[in-house]
């Protein structure tokens, strides 16, 4: 359940949106499809299939490759020491004065002039190349295949932030997104969450790390089955570098781990497994939804209206010791069922291994399922996780883009794949950082023959997602609203008669979009902002992080970075002297820097911090709730800080030489960041939600 009962605010929304799409789809595969195909058994599966299983697709760089390309050194490029600034272009890729630009039209004013079109560099685009290109197309945008000598306004990476060295425009990864959705970092970072709010976060499995917690795991599970022996528990064990199903398989007990070996050089997630999820046609199946962050703070998050649903190709039955090692019946994974006798490749939306995810939701509603709810759960869930994410995407970000150097601005397509239980309760399986966008699939046309088709679900689904995140993301959308502004004034003032050449052609220029249809993403966030902003605790300790890391480019916090701040937030006393302050830095940095096995840099990280906030939250607020101790302690450094703020602008006004006194108080003395802005002495927070933000950076 939502916070102050959204569910029927989201639920109204989405069913004017989402629903309303749902229906017209399903309405025009109804011609399609049998008329009373809702609700009876689909297709026989294994009609219609080639006879030898058709070869792996390559295993997609983009779709859950965990292989992390290594960062190009913080160069700065040539282009930098000698800017060349682009037609229509700042050399960091601002658009230049009104006017200058643009070409006159005969004898028209300035506004008049077209627009250049936005510019996107398509070279490193990989596997999403094709579905790119049909979007720009449609955009009338311009790409560039090879790359280009100027910058761009947008640079569409297949796989990584780092693919191409940019200092401008804006790129549709973040730093540290592929490091951050690894299933033992999302993991951990549902697991800070779950700590703090429990209810909140029961839509992601309970998880453990290997081989970190395999004793902990036995334990546990021990103890629950020594309070319930009816108690028969599956667990799913998933490599943490895996992708596409690779290396996954199923146990009943801990003992079966299969430690030789491997374990210690492959760590893993080990995870409750659902066993009793929502079938269609008697199969399980899983839903890919795409989500567009566009920012990262101000947090924007925007969910796309369909997404896909893949199915598996052996009928379920609940795991038992004989059908664990099924794979067709119990992973999704599209990798892993196209090998199946019983795969459906199908031209219909609604039928087939692969479908719209809106196709089962009007199949649900027909049978009166409340997909609002449904909907309503699943926009929840995504913002939660999206929640969970963005601390230490904050801090990659700093470190690969530090305030006042050049960089682009970034945005990103992830994909959720989601459960959906029997009774509806949609479960976190896994984020995607680089989802596949592949709009064709490989057939086997004649025996060991084999082409790449297009897939019509695959096409309709993407395309729309990567199109409209472009245009989401339009960098000169506000130039070409206010240029039509400007025209529609001029007009009127004219009296030009509406329907003029003039008229419709610069209506045409103002509104390239007319052709094509609303956009498929919707605002989830700030829109619910209210409903989940108390529960971006960890953001806002992340913000206390990032202050007192220092050194620019940094990741982790040194031992006076951590001395500082306890100094800063007065939470040394009688009992913490700054000696204990010292031994806790060692004890938790020390752990987390074995476990992590990020050898980067040294010293301590932030999710190591969050530990030691928790641990000092804990001692000063005894008897509150978790969250709360670490809401009050969040609160008082905030305020302490914001004080120090205020002395330092005090300071700074009045031209004394006392800044500098203040500094080594505020801020690390290796590299003292420069002031934030006083926003005045923060209120006592009741609702958790941001009083003072300290970030230095603005993140996009
Ligand atoms: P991969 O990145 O290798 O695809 P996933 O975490 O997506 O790994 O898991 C692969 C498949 O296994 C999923 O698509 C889903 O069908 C199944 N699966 C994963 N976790 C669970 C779980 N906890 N309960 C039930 N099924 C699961």
């Amino acid at each position: 359940m939502l916070r102050g009962s959204p569910e029927r605010e989201l639920a109204a929304w989405w069913e004017a949106e989402a629903v309303a799409a749902t229906k017209a789809q399903a309405a025009k595969e109804q011609v399609r499809v049998d008329p009373g195909a809702a609700g009876e058994p689909e297709r026989k599966a294994g009609e219609e299939q080639p006879k030898e299983p058709a070869p792996a697709p390559p295993c997609a760089a983009e779709e859950g490759d965990a292989r992390i390309p290594p960062r190009p050194p913080p160069t700065l490029p040539v282009s930098l020491a000698k800017p060349e600034p682009a037609s229509g272009l700042c050399p960091h890729g601002k658009s230049r004065i009104k006017g200058r630009s643009c070409k006159r039209s005969s004898g028209q004013p300035d506004e008049y002039c077209s627009l250049r079109p936005v510019t996107v560099d398509s070279s490193k685009a990989r596997t999403s190349l094709d579905a790119l290109k049909i979007s720009i197309r449609q955009l009338k945008w311009k790409e560039f295949p090879f790359g280009r000598r100027l910058p761009c306004d947008i640079y569409w990476h297949g796989v990584s932030f780092h693919d191409n060295d940019i200092f401008s425009g804006q790129v549709n990864k973040f730093p540290g997104m592929t490091e951050m959705v690894r299933k033992i970092t999302l993991s951990r970072a549902v697991r800070i969450m779950q700590n703090l709010f429990p209810e909140e976060y029961n839509f992601y499995p309970r998880s453990w790390i290997l081989p970190d917690e395999f004793q902990l795991f036995v334990a546990q599970v021990r103890m629950v089955k020594d309070g319930d022996p009816s108690w028969k528990p599956t667990f799913i064990v998933k490599p943490d570098s895996g992708c596409q199903g690779d290396g996954i398989y199923l146990i009943k007990d801990p003992s079966d781990i299969r430690l030789s070996g491997t374990l210690q050089s492959r760590p893993a997630v080990v995870q409750e497994y659902i066993c009793k999820p929502l079938l269609i046609d008697k199969l399980k199946f899983d839903i890919r939804l795409y989500v567009l962050l566009k920012s990262l703070e101000p947090l924007e998050i925007y969910i796309a209206k369909d997404g896909l649903s893949r199915f598996c190709t052996e009928p379920y039955q609940e795991p038992n010791p004989k059908n664990l090692h099924h794979i067709f019946m119990h992973l999704t994974n599209y990798s892993l069922n196209v090998h199946s006798g019983n795969f459906v490749h199908s031209d219909s939306t609604s039928t087939g291994s692969k479908r719209t995810f809106s196709s089962i939701l009007y199949r649900l509603s027909s049978k009166g399922v409340d997909i609002k709810k449904i909907w309503s759960d699943i926009i929840s869930l995504v913002i939660k996780t999206v929640i969970a994410l963005t601390p230490e995407l904050k801090v990659f970000y700093q470190s690969d883009i530090p305030a006042g150097r050049p960089g682009p601005t970034c945005f990103q397509i992830l994909g959720f794949d989601i459960l959906l239980m029997k009774n509806l309760k949609p479960i976190l399986l896994e984020v995607n950082a680089n989802p596949s966008m592949r709009i064709e699939h490989e057939q086997e046309l004649s025996p060991g023959v084999f082409e790449n088709v297009p897939s019509l679900v695959d096409e309709e689904v993407k395309v729309a997602v990567i199109r409209d995140t472009l245009r989401l993301m339009d960098p000169l959308k506000k130039k070409r609203e206010s240029q039509s502004q400007l025209l529609g004034k001029s007009l009127a003032s004219k009296e030009n008669p509406p329907h003029s050449d003039l008229a419709s052609a610069s209506q045409g220029n103002a509104n390239p979009d007319a052709h094509l249809p609303s956009i498929c993403l919707k605002q989830v966030f700030p829109k619910y902002a209210k409903q989940f902003n108390y529960l971006r605790l960890v953001d806002r300790m992340a913000n206390l992080f990032i202050r007192f890391l220092g050194i620019k480019g940094t990741m982790k916090l040194g031992p006076t970075g951590f001395r500082t701040f306890i100094r800063s937030c007065k939470l040394s006393s009688s009992s913490l002297s700054m000696a204990a302050v010292d031994i806790l830095y060692i004890d938790i940095t020390r752990r987390w820097n074995s476990m992590t096995m990020d050898q980067r840099d040294s010293g301590m990280c932030l999710q190591a911090f969050v530990e030691a906030f928790f641990y000092l939250a804990q001692r000063k607020f005894k008897m509150l709730p978790l969250h709360e101790q670490v809401a009050s302690l969040i609160d008082l450094c905030e305020y302490h800080l914001s004080l120090l703020d205020e002395k330092r602008l005090v300071c700074g006004r009045s031209g004394t030489s006392s800044g500098s006194r203040l500094q080594p108080s505020g801020t690390p003395q290796e590299a003292a960041p420069p002031a934030p802005p006083a926003e005045g002495r923060p209120q006592p927070c009741t609702d958790g939600a941001h009083k003072v933000s300290h970030s230095r950076h603005t993140l996009s």
